[in-house]
């Protein structure tokens, strides 16, 4: 069985099935993932870098980085280092065909000049106003412009002159000559070409004018001879445009638009300009900010590329736009980091506690598991000695009813350790908090079993206090508290709903001493609180929580029970 079936099926492999059935395009798959570098790629982009790379990956086809960097303006190289940063780090791999939009800038030009001679594109002299009101509505049809029936001649001559810098900005377009009457608004007399002074990223100065995105897209498709051009559903109505140019310029590779609804998830946002003022407004710590739903931040945050192709394979392709529950994404978070990740103990709020009956000046080596799912990540050795951390809150003075963990009198188990039992404990005699208990251990217990085969209703992780290393932890939680933060209903500024608890930073937590050495970036289950991901290890290390051990929320079974 090859890779692909194993996959669930959806309407685009269906197309390339019937396609490949047929020999259309000699039967190559030629796919492309085309973003625009102006911004950050975010986990939407990774759904259509999965389905673009995944189909050319599947069907033994190739996939194009292209970026699509036709607005001067706004496009960085910051944003296209990020972007293959990203694409690389989900593991994907375009080869050789590293491609811009710009590139094609002088042919989409002579594309432009080929338009005009067959008489389907033309100069025009209104202003970004009058064509807005020319344009007509969906109710009522555009008007024709008074410049549509200019002869070839005079549209060369001013399309040349154009480009050659002889007009301000905005003051003449190239259209083209389709239908005023059109329907579809998009087949209004398009512009193709606007003049705009403005520095471009990799063309500098070259230029004045700038191609639009509806007739720069289709060419530099066909351009690449890409077979399956996958965009979004807002595109659906372009398509005909798109087809159009292609059809009038009778190029050799005609690719077909297919679109797919993009993806939404629960309580965060996916629009770049919405990313973009939470970082310019320094709502968040950057792009990479580990609350973000970027790719970046989520790499930051400790998800691992296997949970993303998980979800992105989960959530399947379809036509119809949803809202993904951002419990399904955390869910394939937690199922991949299971399996991979090793345990450790590390206590987040230390509260000391002194074994009494314990030798003043021992130290043993006790033996940890790395992961009960996996044998074959081994097993390490932990150091156990007389003063030790536990969670503060694993100690309760004057425990109700249903807490089992430690208290006065109570015996419990110390994870890979002893049982042991708190005798006492001692006050702040300020704030009244408990800051030091006093226990005795069972020295027949050493493994965490007893002979006697009493039992205990509670384990507890724990660090010894001389051998652990102190941390900084950071506690990330969803960064807005309504599901939908900018629902069209609703005119509320999406920035209303930031979650002002979105992140809680402890930075005096003890880790177990394997971490001293951490590896930036590494991921660990720290035992009984989650997954944590090395963020840096300079003054010491610091650690993001990736996700809790469960869903806090309780939806996934209904996420789930919607698959
Ligand atoms: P924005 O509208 O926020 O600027 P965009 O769609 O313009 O985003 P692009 O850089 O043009 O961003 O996107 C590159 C590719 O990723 C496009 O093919 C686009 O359809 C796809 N894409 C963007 N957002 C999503 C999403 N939420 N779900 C699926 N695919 C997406
Ligand atoms: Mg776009």
């Amino acid at each position: 069985m090859s890779m692909h079936d194993l996959k669930p099926s959806h309407f685009i492999r269906d197309i390339i099935d019937e396609d490949l059935r047929n020999n259309k395009h000699e039967g190559r798959v030629h796919t492309r993932f085309p973003p625009e570098p102006n911004g950050y790629l975010h986990i939407g982009h990774a759904k259509s870098i999965c389905l673009n790379f995944g189909l050319a990956q599947d069907y033994n086809g190739l996939c194009n980085l292209r970026f699509d960097d036709t607005n001067p303006s706004k496009e960085e190289i910051e944003y296209v280092e990020s972007i293959k940063e990203d694409v690389r780090w989900l593991g994907f791999d375009w080869g050789d065909r590293l491609y811009y939009a710009s590139d094609y800038f002088e042919q989409l030009y002579h594309y432009a000049v080929q338009l005009i001679k067959s008489n389907k594109a033309y100069v025009c002299d209104l202003s970004p106003d009058e064509l807005r009101q020319y344009r007509g509505t969906l109710t009522a049809p555009g008007t024709e412009s008074p410049y549509r029936n200019r002869s070839v001649a005079e549209n060369l001559d001013l399309f040349q002159r154009m480009r050659a810098g002889e007009f301000e900005d905005g003051t003449r377009t190239l259209r083209a000559k389709i239908d005023m009457a059109s329907p579809n608004l998009n087949m209004r007399d398009p512009v193709i070409y606007r003049i705009l002074r403005a520095e471009h990223h990799r063309t500098g100065s070259a230029w004045c004018i700038y191609p639009m995105y509806d007739f720069t897209h289709c060419l530099s498709d066909s351009l690449e001879s890409i077979t399956h051009s996958i965009c979004t559903l807002e595109f659906e109505d372009h398509r005909p445009l798109y087809d159009w140019f292609l059809d009038e310029l009778a190029v050799a590779c005609h690719p077909q638009q297919i679109e797919f609804a993009r993806l939404n998830v629960s309580y965060t946002v996916m629009s770049k300009r919405m990313l973009m003022e939470l970082v310019d407004q320094a709502q968040v710590d950057g792009w990479d900010d580990p609350r973000m739903p970027t790719i970046a931040g989520m790499r930051r945050r400790g998800y691992t590329p296997a949970s993303i192709h998980s979800f992105c394979e989960r959530i399947g392709v379809a036509k119809r736009d949803s809202m993904v529950d951002m419990a399904l994404l955390e869910h394939c978070v937690r199922e991949d980091l299971n399996k991979h990740a090793p345990r450790v103990m590390a206590v987040l709020r230390p509260l000391k506690v002194i074994i009494d009956n314990y030798p003043e000046d021992q130290t043993e080596d006790l033996d940890a598991v790395n992961n009960p799912e996996d044998a074959g990540m081994g097993t390490r050795r932990i150091p156990f000695s007389r003063v030790l951390y536990i969670e503060r809150d694993d100690f309760m003075e004057a425990p109700p009813k249903k807490f089992y963990r430690l208290a006065p009198g109570r015996e419990v188990r110390l994870r890979y350790a002893y049982f042991i039992t708190c005798t006492d404990f001692v006050k702040d005699a300020k704030t009244g908090e408990v800051v030091e208990l006093h226990c005795t251990y069972d020295p027949a217990t050493r493994g965490g079993d007893a002979p006697d085969g009493r039992k205990v209703k509670a384990t507890l992780h724990w660090v010894s206090a001389a051998h652990a290393v102190e941390a900084e932890v950071r506690l990330y939680d969803r960064l807005f508290v309504k599901e939908n933060p900018c629902d069209d209903k609703d005119t509320t500024d999406f920035k209303t709903f930031l979650n002002p608890n979105s992140l809680e930073t402890l930075p005096s937590c003890r880790v177990e001493p394997s971490l001293a050495k951490a590896a930036p970036g590494s991921r660990y289950q720290f035992e009984r609180l989650g997954y944590f991901c090395v963020d840096s290890m300079k003054d010491k290390p610091v650690f993001n929580r990736t996700v809790g051990l469960r869903d806090p929320w309780a939806k996934i079974k209904k996420v789930m029970s919607n698959e």
